[in-house]
């Protein structure tokens, strides 16, 4: 079964979010646990919690369906010591909140290296930084996201996403999700059911299928290969409506979250009730 949803809103408190997902029709969702914007954030209070299990289980949605996102702030792979702490400090904390909260997924964008050393020593310092995270917790896998390669962006190529997971010593906790807007962006071709065999050939040939945790569907503003990150409502953008079709009929993304972060929140019950009624023979 496909399960699509969107990056909800979790304002007011994370047991606003599965509300949120069920009033838009979603099978899914992602959130942000704190405040995106913010290094610190106050612990979860027991209430809110307990809020929260109660409302994931009134909306019907299990705790694998919902793939939170950590803070934009966040940079696993900084070249410098004490930025780096920072990071992995903040890292731990959200890593700890979805362990809190029963959720089994935390998905973050690789790191940057800032043209302060090479990508592969960013990407060793990004491995090294799960392998931290891990040892400190338990349940919770990290889901590595593919970047569309604006400015110094690591994880725009498969072969990072596969650099990295090939340094994490817990292949059990790692995983990746991707992003069409970002795969497309960052040159690999979606616009076509063949465009898509090949693209997800190469995906699973270079990281394989086996660590895909789940999927951010967004059209894309920019065009094939221009390593900018600029997301689209569905339909609207240079990908059209094919790779979406192609999507919810390919098994190999069933029971993982199919999360929306397009432009225009208005639009997402709509977007939803398309992409199943794209589903053939059903
Ligand atoms: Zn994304
Ligand atoms: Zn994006």
């Amino acid at each position: 079964m496909k399960r699509v949803g969107a990056h909800v809103s979790a304002s007011g408190g994370v047991e606003n979010a599965p509300l949120n997902a069920r009033a838009i029709g979603a099978r899914a969702f992602a959130l942000f646990t704190k405040n995106q914007r913010q290094w610190k954030a106050k612990p979860l209070t027991v209430e809110s919690i307990e809020a929260f299990r109660a409302n994931l289980a009134e909306a019907g949605i299990a705790p694998r369906h919902v793939l939170p996102h950590d803070s934009y702030l966040i940079n696993l792979g900084h070249p410098e010591p004490e930025a780096l702490q920072k990071s992995r400090d903040a890292f731990l904390d959200e890593m700890q909140r979805c362990e809190q909260l029963g959720l089994p997924l935390l998905n973050f964008h690789p790191g940057s290296h800032l043209r302060k050393i090479s990508e592969q020593e960013s990407l060793a310092i990004v491995a090294e930084s799960i392998n931290l995270a891990l040892s400190r917790t338990s349940g919770v896998t990290a889901v590595i996201e593919n970047t569309a390669g604006q400015g110094t962006n690591l994880g725009y190529r498969f072969e990072h996403l596969a650099e990295i997971i090939d340094r994490v010593e817990d292949k059990g906790r790692v995983g990746v999700c991707l992003d069409t807007c970002h795969t497309f962006t960052a040159g690999y071709d979606l616009r076509t059911a063949a465009a898509c065999d090949d693209t997800f050939a190469e995906f699973d040939r270079v990281v394989g299928f086996d660590y895909l945790r789940g999927m951010h569907l967004n059209d894309s503003k920019p065009d094939l290969g221009a390593r900018v990150d600029r997301h689209e409502s569905l339909g609207r953008g240079k990908l059209g409506w094919e790779p979406f079709r192609y999507i919810m009929n390919d098994p190999r993304f069933d029971e993982i979250p199919l999360i929306l972060e397009t432009v225009d929140p208005d639009l997402w019950p709509e977007e939803i009730r398309h992409l199943y009624a794209l589903q053939e023979g059903q």
